[in-house]
């Protein structure tokens, strides 16, 4: 038993952040069921593996698409992942106080379309998705008090019609403009 202790220790160091105390108090078994947060387990099918390829980090595809359509609108004079504002928004009109996040289906639990979930590792994955939305919802909410309208925009709704996505941004930008004239 205290040689498997040991070695348990010897493979998590640095890697995670649960102290030693509680990994030794994982048998090995439960740990390769559960791999702790911050390293991100094989997708377990091709859908899966499709949804997580969807949508991670900046410069995805969707808001690429977004992007290009707004320049096309005229909607340009937009900051990307602009660090003054809470939560460095992926877009911001920064003068209009007008956020925008596009957000991957898969990774911010969306809940217009049925995401095809990981069958394994699923208290990860349960963890991983928490912690996501609590993410998203902080930014909101930081970004409200700090008095920026704030639009959710989804890889779905970006995917299916990029217009009426620009249609939303467009209108929030004008009601900003009243607001604040
Ligand atoms: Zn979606």
């Amino acid at each position: 038993m205290k040689k498997q202790e040991i070695k348990l220790t010897t493979l998590h160091s640095g890697s995670d952040k649960l102290s030693p105390h509680r990994l030794i108090m994982k048998s090995r078994s439960e740990y390769r069921e559960v791999p702790l947060l911050g390293r991100v387990p094989p997708a377990s099918s091709e859908a899966v593996r499709q949804q997580m390829k969807g949508n991670r980090g900046s410069d995805t595809r969707p808001e690429i698409a977004l992007r290009s359509a707004l320049q096309k609108a005229g909607l340009r004079g937009y900051r990307l992942r602009w660090k003054n504002a809470p939560g460095s928004p992926d877009i911001a009109y920064v003068g209009r106080r007008v956020a925008i996040f596009v957000h991957g289906c898969f990774w911010h639990s969306c809940p217009h379309c049925q995401i095809a979930r990981p069958r394994t590792n699923s208290e990860y994955w349960a963890r991983k998705f928490i912690r996501n939305k609590e993410r998203d919802e902080r930014k909101v909410r930081e970004l409200n008090a700090a008095r920026w309208k704030v639009l959710e925009l989804w890889e779905c709704q970006i995917k299916a019609n990029v217009e009426s996505c620009v249609t939303k941004i467009r209108e929030a930008l004008i009601a900003s403009t009243s607001h604040l004239s």
